[in-house]
């Protein structure tokens, strides 16, 4: 403690205290409020917070007193909790329907001040915390974890910017209430289970026969309110002929009725502005932008106020490699999901957006920096790149790891890589290594068995990978950085925001 009782003394003295070999100092995160002097800094173990000077913000947070020259405070819930009170610019908040977001997931707690430096100055916000509940659970983190990585990421940057908080593809409405009760800016509602998927392949006759079953005020609303009119968007016809105008009924009605009750019950009733985004991306079929436009159009018949809606579009966005499909049907099909958001007032939110290098610019050209692209764990693909530049022998393990159980991991996501194709571990120098990171199916390999990876243990309890994993990280904390900064720069680059 001798080396944070000078830096204390300094910070005490109103001094911006320099990084030496035992601390790092950063050097934006130092803040003065009423008569208490913040910064923080990494012994190499941990990151501190350091408390000089007196009064309620000082009392308020927990730590230990060193020497009379001030507190040492963990990053902990509690004092992240004390930072949201005493300054704004921590907390989660909605950026509403006219400014781009970009969700910048990030799985190990270490990716926000990078995404922070790459956002900075660009027409972008950014959504720091963004975990589904599967990622959660598969990290072993709370939804607490991820709010308190980030708002600490936020106050170490000085970032006054801005942004938000997303509870990522929350289905239940137990979730719902949990994310909500944490402060989350924003909730991306997975309305998966209410899509009645099997009306995809039906036949005319069965689709006709259960929607018959319907009762008929139902059937009238529908009918009179679409059947065999054209509504037009600007250039863009949409029309209902009595089959299709069936069919959506019958994929989407339950789908709608859980969003309307989810925005009645909970999001029309928060004290705060809020960005509340749909999502029926996640199913096995793509959603046609007559289906879009009918979802939006009785989303706003019954009132619900929408800040992004993510369809599923043609071709496929598979994790962590490019666009798979014929890039002209998707210019098409996109240009009509634009026109639909914008005629509704809403961003188009685009899904595991990362590295769709090829499709950016369609994007850009047709959404004209309005919208919000998510991205998850192509911060986690860059975080091993850096392992495996730094630390050649544990990035091998992971990798002979991943090989190994990667089919436990197969069951939560959908990718279709050729595993086989994968260099042999033994025939790549450890000056190659990171060659993997640029190969598609090796990283499919990695971005899908980060859980596995992270929680993994010996038989001693000991995690595996874990440990060493995080403290190389922090050894290449700079590394880390300029490379989320260079590879997430290139898709906000991209994307012309
Ligand atoms: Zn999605």
């Amino acid at each position: 403690m001798e080396h944070v009782g000078s830096v204390l003394k300094e910070l005490g003295e109103g001094k911006l205290p320099s990084s030496d070999d035992n601390i790092k100092i950063y050097e934006k995160s130092l803040t003065t409020s009423e008569h208490t002097k913040l910064l923080m800094i990494n012994d190499h173990k941990a990151k501190y917070l350091l408390a000089a000077g007196e009064g309620e913000l000082y009392d308020a947070l927990e730590g230990d007193t060193v020497n009379d020259l001030g507190k040492v405070c963990p990053l902990s819930h509690a004092n992240r909790l004390v930072l949201n009170r005493y300054f704004d610019y921590t907390v989660p908040r909605a950026f509403g329907t006219k400014a781009a977001t970009m969700g910048l997931g990030d799985r190990l707690g270490l990716a926000s001040p990078g995404h922070i430096e790459t956002v900075r100055n660009r027409r972008v916000k950014p959504i720091l915390a963004q975990q589904s509940i599967r990622e959660l659970t598969l990290t072993n983190r709370t939804m607490n974890d991820m709010l308190d990585a980030a708002a600490f990421a936020v106050f170490q940057e000085g970032y006054k910017d801005g942004y938000g908080a997303d509870g990522d593809h929350i289905k239940t409405e137990e979730d719902i209430k949990y994310a909500l009760g944490l402060g989350v800016s924003m909730l991306t509602l997975d309305c998966s289970d209410q899509i009645q998927k099997k009306y995809e392949s039906a036949t005319e006759e069965e689709i006709r026969s259960d929607y018959d079953a319907l009762d008929e005020a139902t059937k009238s609303h529908y009918k009179e309110a679409y059947l065999n009119k054209t509504c037009h968007l600007d250039g863009l016809e949409i029309t209902f002929d009595e089959v299709t105008l069936m069919k959506n009924v019958l994929l989407y009605g339950d789908a709608i009725t859980y969003m309307a009750h989810v925005y009645d019950a909970y999001i029309s009733k928060l004290d705060r502005d809020f960005d509340f985004e749909i999502s029926i991306d996640e199913t096995e079929t793509i959603t046609t932008p007559s289906q879009h436009f009918f979802v939006a159009n009785e989303l706003k018949l019954r009132h619900v106020a929408v800040a992004s809606l993510a369809p599923r579009f043609c071709g496929e966005f598979q994790k962590g490699i490019d666009y798979i499909g014929d890039l002209e049907q998707f210019e098409k099909e996109l240009c009509e999901h634009a026109q639909i958001a914008a005629y509704f007032g809403y961003k188009l939110s685009i899904h595991s957006g990362s590295d769709k290098f090829s499709v950016f610019p369609i994007i850009a050209k047709y959404t004209n920096g309005v919208l919000h692209v998510k991205t998850a764990g192509t911060n986690w693909l860059e975080a091993v790149r850096v392992v495996a530049q730094a630390n050649p022998e544990l990035y091998r393990r992971m990798h002979a790891y991943a090989l190994e159980h990667v089919d436990e991991a197969l069951k939560y996501y959908h990718i279709t890589p050729d595993f086989e194709a994968i260099k042999p571990l033994d025939c790549a120098a450890d000056s190659e290594l990171t060659e993997y990171m640029d190969d598609d199916n090796a990283r499919q390999l990695i971005h899908v068995t980060y859980g596995l990876l992270l929680t993994a243990k010996d038989v001693d309890g000991r995690f595996l990978f874990k440990d060493e994993f995080f403290q190389t990280l922090d050894d290449e904390e700079d590394t880390y950085r300029a490379a989320l900064v260079s590879h997430i720069g290139r898709h906000v680059d991209m994307l012309d925001l």
